[in-house]
């Protein structure tokens, strides 16, 4: 099989696993000659078997760049594709692996929003994949210069850990980087802790006609109902960047069905999501297919930690970064017609 075709293949299989690709999120390359392909931005890993989701940018003028510590270097594609390369291309280039893997795996970010991750907590982590760790940075240029600093120039890092954001995986082919994959997730699984809940029969109807209905997927209901994932919504909701991309700066909890009512019908820009405390998790029909994808992991991440462990949340600023970011509302926009 070609290499073009086992990567397609490859990401149309992890794309289709919610554990490890939420939706638009995630990114992957391979280097050919003078060229990376590159995941647009805003497609789906799952969409690789049926769509044009990679774009080929030239791999020398950002490798020149990178090198000479430009990193604001705008990728130059060289098809004609309106797509543009994802916002990560690179954390691409600067992994010399002729394969590079980035995903929000749920496993592996589930201990990457600790407040106490290091990797020093980890002895028994394969050595011979000589992870580093980088502290959260705001993806695109912030976030390639930290990861460069942890890199030796050689390919012996296999695996660079993103706190409060994912992981990148460099290999030599596919069958490398699913087994380093599939050892992270193995690595770092922790049985989720899932509570009976059932989905509410009835909705909120404002005054101008707009409608929250139940949110379809049952098991995001106990987000709003459990009380200690009510907690984390309340303290840890910004837990790392996709989140906020998607979802915003807050969460929208209220107290009863009265008070979200009253507080909606005041408000001219409604959020796409409100939790009602001990009630359910609505949403209107702005919940798009990408929103549930994120609304999904941070429930798959929420549930897999200890009520008593702290967690590191983003600052009021690195969200303001997030929310502004004209390459963000591109992606969202993609995703809008989902
Ligand atoms: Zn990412």
């Amino acid at each position: 099989m070609r290499l073009h075709e086992s990567v397609c293949q490859f990401c149309s299989e992890i794309g289709k696993d919610p554990l490890i690709v939420q939706g638009a999120g995630g990114n992957v390359s391979w280097k050919e000659n003078d060229v990376l392909w590159i995941k647009a931005s805003g497609t789906w890993l799952a969409d690789a078997g049926d769509k044009d989701i990679f774009v080929p940018v030239k791999l020398d003028h950002l490798t020149t760049a990178l090198k000479n510590g430009d990193y604001a270097v705008v990728p130059q594609t060289i098809s004609s594709s309106p797509l543009k390369p994802s916002i990560e291309t690179l954390l691409h280039a600067l992994m010399p692996h002729r394969i590079v893997v980035h995903v929000h795996a749920i496993e592996v970010l589930a201990h990457l929003v600790r407040k106490d991750f290091d990797l020093m907590n980890y002895p028994t982590l394969d050595k011979a994949l000589n992870a580093r760790t980088v502290k959260y940075c705001k993806p695109g240029a912030e976030l390639a210069e930290a990861v460069a600093s942890q890199l030796d120039g050689t390919s012996n890092t296999r695996v660079v850990f993103l706190k409060n954001h994912g992981v990148i995986i460099g290999g030599d082919s596919i069958d490398e980087i699913s087994e380093t994959l599939l050892y992270l997730t193995h690595f770092f699984a922790v049985p989720a802790v899932p509570a009976q809940v059932t989905t509410p029969h009835f909705s909120l109807r404002l005054a101008n006609g707009v409608e929250f209905d139940p949110i379809g997927v049952t098991k995001l209901h106990e987000v709003a109902v459990t009380p200690s994932l009510v907690d984390r919504l309340n303290d840890n909701w910004a837990l790392y960047p996709d989140h906020v991309v998607f979802l915003g700066p807050r969460p929208r909890l209220f107290g009863s069905f009265e008070e979200a009512k009253s507080s909606l019908e005041m408000e001219s820009e409604l959020p796409d999501v409100i939790f009602v405390r001990g009630v359910g998790t609505f949403a209107r029909e702005t919940m798009n297919k990408a929103k549930i994808a994120q609304l999904i992991c941070y429930y798959d991440v929420i549930t897999k930690l200890n009520d008593s462990v702290p967690l590191s949340t983003l600052t009021d600023a690195q969200i303001c970064e997030l929310v502004d970011w004209d390459a963000e509302n591109y992606r969202r926009g993609l995703n809008d017609t989902k």
